[in-house]
């Protein structure tokens, strides 16, 4: 990996130069085919794509091979590359406001006037 340039980055880019050849269309289509049109992790038929059970980036040479892919749907794919690239979990919205509606709830002399007003 090269200074400068993040894992993220270095990722995506070693995935697309796979996803664009004419071959990748054939290969992905008989990973969907073998895995029944259906996401292996939750069994969904929808929004399916082809992921590489390992990185492209770790192993270019497995790129299209069968037993390196898996059919798995958007939802499922996307959280496997957050994991994989480092992001961890996404942040769930309306952490900080439930933080903050806590934090009020611990001191209600502080804060009762705001919390009529919210409510
Ligand atoms: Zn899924």
């Amino acid at each position: 990996m090269g200074i400068g340039i993040s894992r993220r980055d270095d990722y995506k880019r070693h995935s697309a130069r796979a996803r664009k050849s004419p071959r990748w269309a054939a290969v992905r289509f008989e990973a969907k085919r073998r895995d029944g049109f259906r996401c292996v992790s939750c069994g969904t038929s929808m929004r399916l794509e082809v992921d590489h059970k390992i990185p492209v980036r770790d192993a270019p040479e497995l790129a299209y091979e069968l037993s390196n892919l898996q059919t798995l749907c958007l939802p499922c794919h996307s959280r496997k590359t957050k994991t994989e690239v480092g992001f961890g979990l996404p942040t769930i919205p309306g952490k900080d406001a439930w933080k903050k509606l806590v934090k009020e709830l611990a001191n209600p002399n502080q804060s009762k006037e705001r919390l009529c007003l919210n409510l």
